[in-house]
């Protein structure tokens, strides 16, 4: 790796104060999706920011994709700095969402509390800490190498955590995350500021029905329970499934070490009458019952065999049980992901943590997907990774927070990766 240009770190050790400030400011816009709260005015802060600091703007909406309304507008900006003569273009890719607070906070979630070297709040660690990580990098970067070649941008981007169509996904289908526009791009998703994220497993949800016929609950026999059909579904699943999937193992490094098997999660199941009367409901028997699966894939299974597990199931209980009827429908898919280690983003973020920590990276994958996917499937630009500050198991916690060291460490590795990209073979 090339010797970073002189006063790189001294700029990003002397940016703390401002580091803070802007993780703070983020935070307090409570970006909350659904149903995708003042996702404006955050996008035009990081705007501002990023003007003054010589970058291009760009705002675009996400129009008629799931949640757009003039009232939620979805909206995301793109940031822009050519520097001297052309050359390779590094992208840092974060959502701006979050999710919602829930209970049991200590501190107030959108107020951005310091304390003990930590910031407190909804997003510092997932991920609103890891886009000011990267803003700062990006800043001391510029300031330090103002003759740089090549092109750094930074996006701010929504509807992460409700699938990426109004972001990510948008902004590939418009040529955002293509190449020649894009050669590299690093997601600060919080996996560990000494942690590279190759990909993530695959994914499949899908809705069963189990069908029955509507009677008098005086009288069930005249009728035929749904409820119970799916009983003997979850049964099913307990006894044939569940263990055959925990046998599955990867050869992907996954982390939590639990998700290197199989997983599936019920989701939700729903049957007979809503639960919105007053009173008592009417007594009738079920004539539908559904449910949701999750169901997480390894890079080792083929979406074929892993939707026909389920089918076996279903059709074995059609020939085993009197009248047992379904239906299924798929409500999506993704396919696993994973980047190969020897592609320049990976090699050169796995150079630049040897050098500010002195340790070698380690290399994970992630249980669940993030924006990885549209940019590899709609962008079709496979030198992409997550490398961010945050501690995983934070994420959508309670009185979730960012370390402030952990930050400074991570801006360093992501400057010194701006460096070594923009400058190849140098
Ligand atoms: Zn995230």
């Amino acid at each position: 790796m090339r010797s970073p240009p002189g006063g790189l770190f001294e700029r990003i050790d002397g940016s703390i104060d401002d580091l803070v400030a802007l993780t703070c400011d983020l935070v307090r816009f409570p970006t909350v999706n659904p149903p995708g709260e003042a996702y404006t005015p955050c996008a035009e802060y990081i705007a501002n920011r990023l003007r003054r600091s010589g970058f291009d703007i760009r705002f675009e909406r996400g129009t008629d994709t799931p949640g757009d309304t003039d009232r939620y507008p979805r909206t995301n900006v793109i940031a822009r700095r050519a520097g001297r003569r052309p050359g390779p273009t590094v992208h840092f890719n974060s959502h701006i969402d979050v999710v919602e607070a829930g209970e049991d906070w200590t501190f107030d979630p959108f107020a951005a509390t310091v304390s003990d070297g930590r910031i407190y709040g909804r997003g510092t660690c997932d991920m609103k800490g890891g886009l000011a990580t990267s803003i700062i990098a990006a800043e001391a970067y510029i300031a330090a190498n103002p003759g740089y070649d090549g092109a750094i941008e930074i996006s701010g981007t929504v509807d992460e955590e409700s699938g990426g169509f109004g972001g990510v996904a948008y902004l590939a289908h418009k040529g955002y995350f293509s190449k020649p526009r894009v050669d590299h791009v690093i997601i600060p998703e919080p996996l560990n500021k000494d942690r590279i994220c190759l990909g993530h497993r695959g994914v499949w949800w899908a809705e069963i029905e189990t069908k029955g016929e509507i009677a008098h609950g005086s009288m069930p026999f005249l009728g035929d329970c749904a409820v119970r059909h799916m009983g003997a579904v979850l049964e099913r699943f307990e006894r044939e499934l569940f263990p055959k999937l925990a046998e599955k193992r990867t050869a992907m490094p996954v982390v939590p070490e639990g998700a290197r098997s199989s997983t599936m999660n019920i989701n939700a199941i729903h049957g007979g009458q809503t639960d919105d009367y007053s009173g008592l409901p009417s007594p009738n028997v079920p004539d539908s019952c559904r449910m949701v699966i999750d169901r997480r894939f390894l890079i080792e299974e083929d979406i074929g065999e892993v939707k026909g597990e389920v089918v076996a199931i279903l059709e074995a209980l059609k020939k085993d049980r009197p009248r047992f009827d379904y239906a299924i429908r798929d409500l999506m898919e993704v396919l696993p992901m994973l980047t190969e280690r020897d592609q320049p983003v990976p090699a050169t973020v796995a150079q630049a943590i040897r050098s500010v920590m002195g340790k070698e990276p380690e290399y994970v994958v992630s249980p669940g997907t993030y924006d990885q996917k549209h940019v590899t499937r709609i962008g079709h630009l496979h030198d992409c990774i997550a490398y961010g500050p945050g501690i995983l198991d934070l994420a959508h916690r309670p009185d979730e927070f960012i370390v402030i060291a952990d930050m400074v460490e991570s801006a360093k590795v992501m400057a010194l990766s701006i460096d070594a990209l923009l400058h190849p073979g140098t």
